[in-house]
């Protein structure tokens, strides 16, 4: 897209918010169109997810189709209560008064997206943003350039362009759109680029929210269910071909176990994508070649105890598990994206600590026990953006849990309500009442006020 479309589509939503007529009722029957729309394009998205990350249709309809339709009928649903000015409690030294908090939309919002759920991740933080009054810029991932082609489309059937637009490009174009003045930046994607994201917004104090990634664990105590927790972390990790910000990372199990949590992983990974994962329908494909180098610069000279194969023109490589690598080695220190499973044993927590804090803040941590003391010591020693006890992803699926990270992983969250708040901004509002007239604060203030002081002070 060239630069005069750019900012005509810029200058036609600043026209749009300054003519005040974004009612919210105008806004729910968006919503509904958006909902009757993405039924009509399904098909499409499908086959675009199909063509750039070789996503099954199930897969899509779970990961992509449906957390995003579950969002649009949530906002239909609460948007008109979630708008309404928030009473708060007053404060015994401004009696009487009326206190309250008046939601505003923060006005033109720039959404950047990255290529692993390419529709999902650009339509849940849009309907945030939109519902909440804003209007919208996407700029989604030319890694997946099917799915944005589609989601283009999509939101030109749905959307006037001077409410949301997409536009469509590389980083440069992102680059190019950072430059501009928005009044919200949420970004997705990895945390190199959040950094750019977060000094471009710096110097225009621009808000920003960043949804990044990072090193998830996955910590085994040696009394779970190896079964179900192998089912579990199987399932977690190989979705998407590992290309999951949540996925778990690397696994940390109590060295008792390591040997029957290898056993029933690879039985698992057999289960679900057979011995030749390159047939199954239900198993992915890397984004791009260079990723796939990626890949299998970090697996070479590793313990390879299950997979390791791949095919760099098909963009294939198994799923692997890796036994006790070097924690300093390539695999331990830079986020993995992508089906490779390193397996750490581990004797007493101090280890578990030591090697969690080499990459600290992770956006997902996941413990495996039924040791509450277990559990509750490592969710009260660890800093991360979301925890799940005994199972891996599935709190991404709660909307009532805001979804982000902290630290390296992000800052900022959203979801459902979490969504509302973030694109929102809550002004504060007291009316004092002009019937009485506390004279307290005004001159000649009193010699003595002993008394007055404690009754103030106990209030
Ligand atoms: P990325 O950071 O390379 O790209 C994300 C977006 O930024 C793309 O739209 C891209 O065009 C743009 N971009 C790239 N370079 C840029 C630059 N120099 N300046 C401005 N914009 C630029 O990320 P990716 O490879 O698309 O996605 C993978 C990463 O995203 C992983 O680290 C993963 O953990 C993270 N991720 C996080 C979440 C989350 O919700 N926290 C979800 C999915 C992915």
């Amino acid at each position: 897209m060239d630069e005069s479309k750019i900012n005509d589509i810029i200058n036609s939503q600043k026209d749009f918010l300054d003519s005040n007529s974004n009612s919210i009722n105008s806004r729910i029957l968006l919503l509904k169109k958006l909902l009757i729309n993405i039924k009509l394009f399904e098909e499409e998205i499908y086959e675009a997810l199909s063509k750039d990350l070789n996503k099954a249709k199930f897969e899509s309809f779970l990961t992509e189709i449906l957390l995003v339709e579950k969002e649009i009928k949530l906002f239909i649903k609460k948007i008109n209560k979630w708008s309404k000015d928030k009473k708060v409690k007053a404060s015994i030294l401004n009696f009487p008064s009326r206190n309250y908090l008046k939601p505003e939309p923060y006005g033109r919002v720039l959404i950047i997206t990255p290529w692993n759920y390419p529709f999902q991740l650009s339509l849940t933080p849009l309907i945030g943003a939109f519902s909440s009054g804003n209007t919208v810029v996407i700029k989604p991932s030319e890694l997946a350039p099917n799915t944005s082609s589609v989601l283009s489309k999509l939101i030109k059937e749905t959307f006037p362009e001077n409410i949301v637009s997409v536009i469509e490009g590389d980083a440069e174009v992102s680059k190019n759109l950072l430059s501009k003045k928005w009044n919200y930046i949420f970004f997705t994607g990895s945390t190199r680029v959040g950094k750019i994201v977060a000094s471009e917004a710096a110097k225009n104090l621009t808000p920003i929210t960043l949804e990044l990634g990072g090193k998830s664990p996955c910590i085994i105590d040696k009394d779970v269910n190896i079964e179900k927790a192998a089912k579990r972390i199987v399932s977690g990790k190989f979705i998407n071909c590992g290309q999951t910000c949540i996925a778990p990372d690397y696994i940390l199990v109590n060295d008792k176990i390591k040997s029957k949590l290898i056993k029933h992983l690879k039985i698992e990974i057999l289960k679900t994508y057979g011995n030749k994962p390159n047939q199954s329908n239900n198993y992915g494909r890397i984004i791009s070649r260079n990723h796939l180098d990626r890949l299998t610069n970090i697996i070479a000279g590793q313990n390879i105890v299950f997979g390791g194969h791949s095919n760099k023109e098909d963009k294939y490589i198994e799923p692997t598990l890796i036994m006790d690598p070097d924690i300093n080695s390539a695999i331990m220190s830079e986020e993995i994206f992508g089906p490779i499973l390193p397996v750490i044993s581990y004797n007493d927590l101090s280890e578990v600590e030591k090697i969690i804090l080499k990459n600290p803040n992770p956006l997902a941590f996941y413990i495996f026990s039924n040791n509450k003391k277990f559990i509750n010591h490592l969710i009260n020693n660890f800093s991360f953006g979301g925890c799940v006890i005994n199972d891996t992803l599935i709190h991404y699926i709660n909307s009532n849990l805001p979804f982000g990270g902290i630290g390296n992983s992000g800052m900022g969250a959203y979801r459902g309500k979490h969504s509302f708040d973030t694109f929102s901004h809550y002004k504060p509002v007291l009316k004092k009442q002009s019937f009485f007239l506390d004279n307290l604060r005004f001159g000649p203030h009193p010699e003595s006020f002993n008394t007055l002081k404690k009754l103030l002070r106990k209030f």
